[in-house]
């Protein structure tokens, strides 16, 4: 029998891993990308002698990664030093107070005693409630194809019929975050966490909470050498199970026949026969450019982001790996860019210094800063606009007592990660879970307008972030296969 050939759209982590497996279970697998690279949104910046991650700086559940390069022949251990990151967060607002949020579980509640005692015995309440969740929902949510309300009627699934009113789908995850904490800043601290999927905690649902039990639970990870190794070990890995990647290559079109995806159209005009297609690219982009559906703009996409990478002179300005600065108003925070859709003018600032866990990502006396603030997706801003708000980002870092010595900078809008992944609006994580229904009517795996169309990342079921597209593609990967058995 010939084996059975499988066109991939975009080497972003879904798709990688998509044709990984794939190529692992004997299917011929080519897999197109249009930057000179793999990995998409975790890609990485060099100068000033720094390296910088463009993308995911924190990594949660590493057993997924583990699970991955398991299934592969090998295992994360041989394929990356992944080390954790302990504190795992720091933490600043700006009336002065400072908290390190610890990476083991156990310390959490003494951490948060040192600016808020009430709250610290709510937190063992509020992380067990969590973990509840997230052990409740996972394997219906996250780790399989989900399928809407039907999964509420199957048998198998009547634990979730009765962990209803835990599920708490009637409220906000702020509206939960209060009625636990009594300190705003610890209702903050949590409320930030649907950042973690690009959504508002004003209008997320608290089923949310399973995101903050993720890192408190799992733990915050890093690999040596930099997240974009991720990027590497899993390419290196697609290549070895066969998968030939060709870089530079943009996909121009889907090519249908009754109905059935059947082929790929390149921009140089060649034309390939695939008997199944995979699209990591955003799945907007996919119906509206690449099938040329006549659609709306995409509804509910996540958050955008601006990013300035510094590289600045070494010096003690008390940072850890990880650390946010909190804004005043986080609702107005929200509102500008949900509801306004303008830049916040005084954002929560996050700055990664990978430098702190990984002396090879700066050169000695030197650091190299990440640093992002959530913007509205699909705006444009001029170039002066974009130059005055990171200036403004750096006098906002001063309030907070941070006046590092830049040496250089490059910055990127919303645009800019438009343009360089091809996501609508530059979303950084596909479509927010901003409603009750996000998870319901977020694309799954199998297209269901094109047959033989398979949709990966993070514009998919289960969402955007690095455990959730690894397991996107391995849940296209198993249906596939299935669906040829
Ligand atoms: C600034 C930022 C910070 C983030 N922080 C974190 C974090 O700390 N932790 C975390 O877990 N996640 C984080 N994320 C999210 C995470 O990076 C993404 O969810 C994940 O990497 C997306 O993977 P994906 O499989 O959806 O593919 P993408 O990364 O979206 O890649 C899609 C690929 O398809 C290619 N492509 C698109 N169209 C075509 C075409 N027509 N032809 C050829 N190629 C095409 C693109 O060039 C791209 O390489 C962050 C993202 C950003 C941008």
């Amino acid at each position: 029998m010939t084996r059975r050939r499988i066109g991939v759209i975009g080497g972003g982590i879904g798709g990688l891993v998509c044709a990984a497996r794939l190529a692992n279970a004997g299917y011929d697998v080519d897999l197109y990308e249009q930057q000179s690279a793999t990995g998409g949104k975790m890609g990485r910046v060099q100068f000033d002698g720094c390296s910088f991650d463009t993308g995911p700086s924190l990594i949660t559940m590493p057993f997924v990664l583990d699970a991955f390069f398991r299934d592969m022949g090998t295992s994360l251990q041989a394929e990356l030093d992944l080390i954790r990151i302990d504190p795992a967060c720091h933490y600043r607002w700006s009336d002065g107070s400072r908290m390190d949020l610890p990476f083991d579980l156990d310390a959490i509640p003494e951490a948060i005693a040192s600016i808020s005692p009430p709250d610290a015995r709510r937190v063992i309440e509020y992380l067990e409630e969590a973990r509840y969740l997230y052990e409740t929902t996972k394997d219906v949510f996250i780790f399989s194809p989900f399928q809407g309300f039907r999964e509420f009627v199957r048998l198998s699934n009547l634990h979730l019929l009765k962990a209803l009113p835990r599920l708490r789908f009637h409220k906000t995850l702020h509206q939960v975050h209060r009625s636990f904490f009594s300190d705003p800043r610890i209702v903050q601290l949590f409320d930030r966490f649907a950042t973690y999927n690009g959504s508002s905690p004003y209008l997320a649902p608290a089923t949310l909470m399973v995101i903050p039990w993720v890192e408190f639970g799992f733990g915050a990870w890093y690999p040596r050498g930099g997240v974009y190794r991720i990027a590497e070990a899993i390419t290196a890995v697609a290549q070895r199970a066969g998968v030939r990647i060709h870089t530079n290559t943009n996909v121009q079109a889907i090519e249908t026949r009754s109905g059935a995806a059947v082929g790929l159209r390149l921009a140089d005009g060649t034309v390939c026969a695939f008997d199944r297609v995979v699209s990591n690219a955003d799945v907007h982009t996919t119906r509206s450019v690449l099938l040329g559906e006549r659609l709306p703009p995409g509804r509910d996409p996540s958050s955008s982001g601006f990013v300035a990478f510094l590289s600045v002179e070494a010096g003690d300005h008390g940072l850890a790996h990880h650390n946010v600065l909190f804004s005043e108003d986080y609702r107005s925070e929200f509102d500008h860019i949900f509801r306004h859709r303008r830049l916040p003018p005084e954002p929560t600032i996050y700055i990664a210094r990978s430098v702190h866990s990984d002396p090879s990502q700066a050169p000695a006396g030197r650091e190299n800063w990440f640093v992002l603030v959530n913007t509205p997706p699909g705006i444009s801003v001029t170039d002066a606009e974009r130059d005055r708000y990171a200036d403004s980002l750096l006098r906002r870092m001063e309030h907070f007592g941070l006046r590092p010595s830049i040496r250089q900078m490059q910055l990127r809008t919303s645009e800019d990660m438009a343009r360089l992944w091809q996501a609508e609006g530059g979303s950084l994580y596909g479509r927010s879970s901003n409603s009750l229904f996000s998870a319901f009517l977020r694309q799954r795996q199998r297209s269901n307008r094109v047959r033989d169309l398979w949709y990966v990342g993070g514009s998919a079921h289960p969402g955007g972030g690095v455990p959730l597209v690894i397991t996107s593609g391995t849940i296209a990967a198993r249906l596939i296969q299935k669906e040829d058995q």
